[in-house]
């Protein structure tokens, strides 16, 4: 949803809520828009305040510092993982089962699996641990 502050051609301003900024457009050119004061079809955009229709959205305000905060953590994980993991790639599951079963020596590995060996590796009573990869940048 994108509200729109609206302006008619004697300056009368409201708001009025579109579900996207062509909507605005499509319903000027058909003169679907009028001023809710003066009934004057002339109106242009005024002020732009791009929303997200959530109805819980001041209960749970996302605060930008906790974003980033989280985000710092996610990489010192992801540091951590890197600096103290053996990087396995595609070969993760087959890893994953020599070191269970023992033919291998315990060593910590990260690496990509699918969903249906993940499955699997659960099945078999191995638990794995996703972390979010945030990328390093920005
Ligand atoms: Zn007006």
């Amino acid at each position: 949803m994108i509200k729109y502050i609206l302006k008619c051609n004697k300056n009368h301003e409201f708001e009025s809520w579109f579900s996207n900024s062509n909507e605005f457009e499509k319903l000027q050119q058909k003169k679907l828009i009028e001023c809710i004061f003066c009934h004057s079809q002339k109106i242009s955009k005024s002020i732009m305040s791009p929303k997200i229709l959530n109805r819980n959205i001041e209960k749970n305000k996302i605060n930008e510092q906790n974003l980033i905060q989280v985000k710092k953590n996610l990489l010192n994980i992801k540091k951590f993982v890197k600096k103290n993991f053996d990087y396995v790639g595609d070969g993760f599951t087959q890893e994953v089962r020599k070191i269970y079963y023992n033919r291998s020596k315990d060593r910590n590995i990260y690496g990509s699996v699918t969903d249906k060996d993940s499955q699997e590796l659960i099945e078999e009573g191995i638990e794995l641990t996703s972390i979010p990869w945030v990328k390093d940048d920005n």
